[in-house]
């Protein structure tokens, strides 16, 4: 493997037969950073060979979904570039010529047998596999006169072209992460690389094609792929590309967050989170699943933790832009084992980027879920959602969270907690709270740093319980006893409105016995 002098070229290479899962995302966003941080390319490729699990709306779907969380792509379907088509369905005339190369070789040779007679040599040979050991008493082009093959063909009977693996051979697989595992040949089968009815190669022979013919460095997949990395090695040895061929790395499974096992979508249905970036409508079904975007992530948040689940900087610096971390990622800090999904992490994340979002850029996220909830956006200034949203931030996990702390900035309370009437309206407090009205009604200024001493002076002059006068007063205005620092809520109601519900509250809350 000589890739040093080479330029760095990695692929995503999803295959569209659903909505990309999380960990689909995770693969994406390694091969990313480390193309980034290389100065190198990021391929898309699509990888459709298997018409049986095509699925509509699935390629979309992946665009989407990088685009959204700041994925770049150089090369691919929608982009373009030197070594297109960049989907597999549109390279058959490509894949041809290398299965024609394999069996010109004598690497591969083309199989009759039916499923039938597969399903009764399965039957009658405990764990069999098609290799050395039984190829030899198989319907294939070693064991059938020549003139029967091309007769077989020209008649038009279903074939397929199988790999020919030598037995007795040790098989070096090199992976940065894993380090290098020796296996023996003959643990594999030879494996289906083309097949005559749909007249198109198996994922095997069109990714290794693909990945020489797309110059690719680096294979950066799922450890479910390392089973296949094997067959992979000896593809590139058959077409004589092992000098040229790709350094492996096989990323860590992303584990149940409860416990052994690989994560799966009933654990985000299960435990209520998300294994999807985007909400996914199934075409057939017509099943939701929901997605990071439409659960209200923010797509930082989402690169960030993701980058985190198999990987580590090093030392233990959490919060990392894409910046950041294009510069630290790293294969040597990649763990070998499984990263348990820690689903509650990601809410974190969430609300840490929403605290360090831009005050402005997150009232922009907040108008829609007012619009929601039927406030008119068009009656509150910019200035006054992106204030309000200052006020209240530091207590939400989500853009969402925001209408239950912050609602009574854009509607007045209708209501007020029984338990906080029952604690805080006591028989004197309509009288008090009309003085207070009164006395803010006429103040020369009502700027909040001016009314809390002005305030705090008369409730002690008066002798009143500060606690009583103070939670009452809020009560008027929040319907509720929370909510952000008093003569903050009072500085963005404004004089009428502040003037206006603690009367409304005088006139609405019954005092408690
Ligand atoms: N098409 C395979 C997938 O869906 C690609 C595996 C690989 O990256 O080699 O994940």
């Amino acid at each position: 493997m000589s890739t040093d002098n080479r330029e760095v070229r990695v692929r995503f290479a999803p295959s569209p037969t659903g909505p990309l899962h999380i960990g689909g995302v995770r693969t994406a966003l390694y091969n990313y950073l480390f193309a980034r941080q290389h100065g190198g390319k990021m391929i898309l490729r699509i990888e459709d060979t298997d018409s049986q699990r095509f699925v509509p709306g699935a390629e979309d779907y992946i665009n989407e979904a990088l685009a959204w969380l700041g994925i770049g792509i150089d090369e691919g379907v929608r982009e373009g570039g030197p070594y297109g088509p960049y989907k597999q369905s549109e390279r058959r005339d490509i894949y041809r010529r290398y299965v024609k190369q394999l069996l010109d070789s004598g690497k591969a040779y083309i199989a009759f047998d039916t499923p039938e007679e597969l399903e009764a040599k399965r039957n009658e040979i405990p764990n069999f596999q098609y290799d050395a050991s039984t190829r030899g008493s198989m319907r294939n082009s070693l064991t059938l006169p020549r003139e029967e093959v091309e007769r077989l063909i020209a008649d038009g009977h279903k074939y397929v072209v199988r790999f020919l693996v030598e037995p007795g051979r040790d098989v070096e697989v090199n992976d940065l992460i894993r380090g290098k595992v020796t296996i023996k040949s003959d643990i594999l089968d030879d494996k289906v690389l083309y097949k005559s009815a749909d007249d198109l190669p198996t994922y095997h022979l069109a990714n290794i094609v693909d990945d020489h013919l797309m110059l690719v460095t680096h294979v950066i997949r799922g450890e479910e792929w390392l089973p296949s990395a094997p067959l992979h090695v000896l593809l590139y040895e058959a077409f004589g590309w092992a000098d040229t061929a790709p350094a492996f790395v096989h990323l860590p499974l992303l584990l149940k967050p409860d416990g052994k096992g690989k994560l799966s979508k009933r654990d985000g249905d299960r435990l209520g989170f998300p294994v999807f970036p985007l909400e996914w409508h199934d075409p057939k079904s017509g099943a939701i699943s929901s997605g990071y975007r439409e659960s209200g992530y923010l797509p930082e948040a989402v690169v960030n933790f993701l980058a985190l689940l198999g990987w580590n900087p090093g030392d233990d610096t959490e919060v990392m832009d894409m910046d950041e971390l294009i510069a630290k990622f790293s294969f040597e800090h990649c763990s070998k084992s499984g990263a348990k999904f820690a689903f509650e992490k990601g809410k974190w994340f969430n609300h840490t980027y929403l605290q360090n979002l831009d005050n402005a850029r997150l009232a922009q996220l907040f108008r829609p879920v007012l619009a929601e909830h039927g406030v008119d956006n068009s009656k509150f200034s910019d200035d006054y959602v992106a204030a309000v949203v200052g006020l209240v931030k530091s207590r939400i996990n989500f853009v969402r969270d925001l209408w239950d702390n912050a609602r009574f900035f854009f509607v007045a309370p209708e209501e007020y907690d029984p338990k906080a009437v029952k604690k805080r309206w006591s028989a004197d407090m309509p009288a008090i709270m009309t003085e207070l009205a009164d006395m803010l009604a006429s103040t020369p200024d009502f700027d909040g740093k001016v009314l809390e001493p002005i305030v705090m002076q008369w409730i002690a002059d008066k002798g009143y319980h500060l606690g009583n006068v103070m939670n009452a007063f809020r009560l008027t205005a929040v319907g509720e006893c929370k909510g952000p620092h008093m003569f903050d809520i009072t500085d963005l109601l404004g004089r009428d409105e502040t003037v206006a519900r603690l009367r409304a509250g005088v006139q609405r809350i019954q005092p408690a016995e």
